[in-house]
């Protein structure tokens, strides 16, 4: 089965599902912001989210929310970005409690609606930022927003509730992990994606 977004996603109908035969067909992320982002934020999240999940089998395309239209889908992920997802001028940012990103679950099924709070993240990686060179910030606090995606996008596309012991699919991840050169999906978050990518192609 292929998923077809509609105008309905905008009402919070998500989803049609229907028989179709594009079984290459990529997977489809509608974004919202609370907030104008700044204006190399997407392309910083499209690269990023390609290089982790591209190797797992998964091709993605982006689209506003708003976007109208019907376009078929391998699957599909809607993401809300909350709160300010830019770096302040100066230093504003109090301590901040609670989870960088949630996926909504509904009956115990995992569903297609992703949250990425980027005042958390902010507030989170601000120290972990200020011991770096000023003209990295902005691009390591774009990648660690990425990286809180990733995660989530894990759960919509895995289907799954439950975490690695590892890498960007564990529970709980670390400012040095979100700020590393060198941090991806590990252990069982990527043979959970690579069968769900692999049952895409088949559905
Ligand atoms: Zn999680």
């Amino acid at each position: 089965m292929k998923i077809v977004a509609f105008w309905l996603i905008l009402s919070g109908a998500s989803c049609t599902l229907f028989g179709g035969d594009l079984a290459d067909a990529p997977v489809g992320i509608y974004a919202a912001f609370d907030e104008q982002p700044p204006i190399n934020l997407a392309s910083t999240l499209e690269k990023e989210i390609k290089a982790l999940l591209a190797p797992l089998g998964f091709a993605t395309e982006w689209r506003p929310l708003d976007a109208a239209g019907q376009e078929v889908w391998a699957d599909l992920a809607i993401v809300h970005f909350r709160g300010p997802c830019e770096l302040p001028n100066k230093s504003v940012d109090q301590v901040s409690s609670g989870a960088l990103g949630w996926t909504s679950v509904a009956d115990g099924e995992v569903q297609p609606f992703a949250f990425v709070d980027c005042g958390r993240i902010r507030a989170f990686v601000k120290r972990g930022l200020a011991a770096q060179a000023a003209w990295r910030r902005e691009g390591l606090f774009q990648r660690a927003i990425a990286r809180v995606l990733a995660h989530e996008l894990y759960h919509v596309l895995a289907r799954t509730t439950a975490h690695g012991s590892s890498g960007i699919g564990e529970a709980e991840i670390t400012v040095r992990e979100l700020l590393s050169d060198d941090f991806h999906f590990e252990g069982r978050p990527v043979r959970r994606l690579l069968l769900s990518s692999a049952r895409a192609l088949v559905r």
